[in-house]
């Protein structure tokens, strides 16, 4: 007999809270009530937890801080796994840095450049997890943490398995990370450096961020992948004239183009109905079929 998330969760000892508002769990502010929030706090019991979901064909999906998503108007019937309750600490050994896949990325990069390790200050403004950097290969001024990782863990099979890096298939905003992977830390391998040069390096991308993208807003940063190196999808849409262009309570930003920014009242359909006005614009105008960044629950 199939055992209920309630059941799974009180055998495992994992703390979970019932009908939450993603609108609250998400930087868009947007998105309906999801079944259960499962909060496991060691990767042992993540990767158990997973398991048994699996076992019983509940839905999951992992959630970092919800800097990259979209989630529909709801309800919806899934967990999403959240590793913000696992307290394990980095470790630092020599130029290797070990992180819990629940760790926010920009602390990471602070506490690396005081440390004088080097070759991550570009992921700084980036402000989602770790383990959400890796599902998506999240960069930024160059940098893409791809670049530095040298081996993930991941749940397979009710087990904490580590993947080298040879083995993952990382490109350009991807990973071969599917939603049935959780990520559960990583250990990456950076540079000697220097700390007051590693900070001027990360104030200036932050400085400059602030100047060129609604950084206060709620949105999730870029909405779509930029179609290939130097075509900037902020400069397509700018050009197509949809700057500050409104459905509902979601605006395509007049700061930054290829940002969607809301009012804390959207409707995830809103944004849907911007994303498909912007996509077929872009495909009509100038016959380019633009790819999605942030990910979708629906
Ligand atoms: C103002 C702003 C600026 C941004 N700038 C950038 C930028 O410059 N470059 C960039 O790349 N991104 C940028 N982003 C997007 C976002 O911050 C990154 O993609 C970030 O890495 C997402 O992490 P998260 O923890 O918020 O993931 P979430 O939004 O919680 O999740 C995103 C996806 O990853 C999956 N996921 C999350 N955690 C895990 C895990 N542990 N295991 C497996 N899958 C997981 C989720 O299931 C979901 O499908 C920006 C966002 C904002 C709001």
């Amino acid at each position: 007999m199939s055992k209920s998330i309630e059941q799974i969760c009180a055998e495992l000892d994992v703390a979970a809270r019932f009908r939450q508002p993603m609108r609250r769990l998400t930087s868009l502010r947007a998105g309906g009530e999801i079944a259960c929030l499962a909060f496991p706090d060691t990767p042992e019991k993540a990767a158990r937890l997973v398991q048994r979901l699996n076992e019983n064909g509940i839905r999951w999906s992992p959630l970092g801080y919800g800097t990259n998503l979209l989630v529909a108007d709801g309800p919806l019937d899934r967990v999403a796994v959240s590793l913000r309750s696992m307290k394990a600490p980095v470790t630092f050994d020599g130029l290797r840095v070990a992180v819990p896949a629940g760790y926010s990325l920009p602390r990471l990069v602070n506490q690396c450049a005081d440390r004088g390790l080097s070759g991550i200050e570009g992921l700084s403004p980036i402000p989602g997890s770790v383990g959400g950097a890796i599902k998506m290969n999240a960069g930024s001024h160059g940098y893409e943490i791809a670049d530095v990782i040298e081996s993930v863990e991941v749940a397979r099979d009710g087990q904490v398995v580590t993947l080298p890096r040879a083995a993952i298939g990382f490109a350009y905003r991807h990973s071969p990370f599917t939603e049935r992977d959780l990520i559960l830390g990583t250990t990456l391998r950076l540079r000697p450096g220097d700390p007051a040069t590693s900070r001027a390096e990360i104030a200036e991308y932050r400085r400059h961020r602030a100047a060129t993208q609604p950084i206060h807003a709620n949105s999730a940063g870029c909405i779509f992948k930029n179609p290939a190196p130097g075509l900037a999808t902020g400069r397509i849409i700018d050009e197509l004239g949809l700057k500050g262009e409104t459905i509902g309570g979601a605006t395509i930003s007049t700061l930054h183009a290829n940002f969607i920014v809301t009012n804390g009242a959207a409707r995830a359909a809103d944004i849907l109905a911007l994303i498909e006005r912007i996509r077929s614009r872009a495909r009509e105008a100038r016959g380019i079929e633009l790819e999605m960044e942030v990910d979708v629950w629906d």
